[in-house]
């Protein structure tokens, strides 16, 4: 029920090979921290030339969030990619709505998110194939760093202090 079929760094890591060694033709993406930074507005670096290579793989894709409406459409909109927001995971009933948009067998979809409690039980409860990403940490971006050494110099603090 927790585990996920395949574990992987990050959605980049779902590759030409992998897709057709699985015979997958469909992925249903989490957003936040799959896609993007939690929050953020703009997409990961890479991702958008990823999305670019699934479909010239033909790879149908669809956003598939617990979030609002208001964040999720403006992100989709930008990544070309049609959406479901508010989809209750880990319920099915927003997984099967996606699903059927697809007009794909779920057998040869794979859901991708971060989260074991809302992603991966979801799929596994659909009994779907599932792909566990690692999520999109700021706190490991060299730029975060950066703008935190800043920070501290700027305003005398010390964030290392800081959890
Ligand atoms: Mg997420």
């Amino acid at each position: 029920m927790f585990k996920p079929k395949w574990w992987m760094k990050n959605v980049l890591s779902i590759d030409e090979d992998f897709i057709k060694k699985n015979h997958l033709r469909g992925l249903i993406l989490d957003l936040d921290n799959t896609l993007s930074m939690h929050g953020s507005p703009a997409a990961e670096e890479g991702v958008m030339e990823w999305l670019e290579e699934m479909r010239r793989l033909g790879i149908k894709m669809r956003v598939l969030s617990n979030n609002t409406k208001k964040r999720v459409e403006p992100l989709a909109k930008k990544l070309g990619l049609e959406y479901t927001a508010f989809a209750c995971k880990p319920l099915t009933v927003g997984i099967s709505r996606a699903l059927k948009k697809m007009r794909l067998p779920k057998n040869s979809v794979a859901l991708v998110g971060d989260q074991i409690f809302t992603d991966i039980i979801g799929g596994n409860l659909k009994r779907m194939p599932t792909i566990l990403v690692e999520p999109f940490h700021m706190e490991d971006k060299p730029s975060f760093k950066l703008k935190r050494k800043l920070e501290s110099a700027i305003f005398k603090r010390d964030y290392s202090k800081l959890k």
